[in-house]
């Protein structure tokens, strides 16, 4: 099963404004993808969609080859599509240990995840101490809880400082390491350019250009094109 998502002339109207327009692309097993785009390009449109969060109005998608339905499909995605979200009162191990509750998996991860995301020495910590950069580490670390085939992230660095966006990049290749594939978008080349193997660019909803992220920025004349508008 190495292609994990397809989708076939993708489009969403919302009113007048047609958001997505005929995209289409593969997400093949092991790559780090960035869909990347200003604001308003249909990034968060196109994963909302194939999340099942927002209506397409045509065009299609299928997860892992059409061998699962969408509903199970999605047991085998993790995303992270809005600001994390948790009890304020409840430590960051307690937290992950409802979210397991909630998913109906078993709690044997959550130590293991708090590690991996670098929070395990702040796990009886409440969540409302925690820095932006530290929610959005346990909001990955609940996104991995029952190790997705691929992890989703919706600007998963907006808002952090330095250090925070760091922290998070640098997590994101370590979750790649070990497997998973990952499709992020960002409005930032500088994001996909450091973590991402696989761009698709998009602008006004189209897709411009999808391909490695290395030929991309060895096509100069392609890139200052585009730099002038991301
Ligand atoms: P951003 O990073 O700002 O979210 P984006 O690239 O993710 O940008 P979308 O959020 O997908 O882009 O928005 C694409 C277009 O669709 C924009 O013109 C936006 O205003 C419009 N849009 C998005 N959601 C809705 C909605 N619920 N109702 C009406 N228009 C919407």
């Amino acid at each position: 099963m190495d292609t994990i998502l397809s989708i076939k002339k993708l489009n969403k109207r919302y009113g007048k404004i047609h958001a997505v327009k005929d995209v289409s692309l593969e997400i093949q097993k092991g790559n780090v993808y960035g869909i990347l785009g200003p604001n308003g390009s249909g990034k968060s449109t196109t994963l909302g969609i194939v999340l099942n969060v927002v209506n397409k109005t045509s065009g299609d998608f299928e997860w892992f080859e059409g061998k699962l339905s969408t509903h199970d499909a999605l047991k085998k995605v993790g995303a992270i599509i809005e600001r994390p979200n948790f009890y304020p009162y409840m430590t960051a191990e307690e937290n992950l240990k409802l979210v397991c509750k909630i998913k109906n998996i078993s709690f044997d991860k959550v130590i293991e995840k708090l590690e991996l995301v670098g929070l395990l020495d702040r796990k009886d910590s409440k969540f409302k101490t925690f820095s932006l950069g530290m929610k959005q580490r346990l909001a990955i670390a609940s996104a991995l809880l029952n190790d997705p085939e691929i992890l989703i992230l919706d600007e998963p660095t907006n808002g952090l400082d330095p250090q925070g966006i760091r922290q998070i990049r640098d997590l994101i290749k370590i979750i790649a390491n070990q497997g998973t594939t990952i499709l992020l978008a960002s409005h930032l080349l500088d994001e996909v350019e450091k973590v991402c193997t696989h761009v698709i660019v998009l602008r006004n909803g189209v897709s411009l250009y999808q391909g490695l992220v290395d030929e991309m920025l060895a096509n100069n004349g392609f890139f200052e094109l585009q730099s002038e508008h991301l």
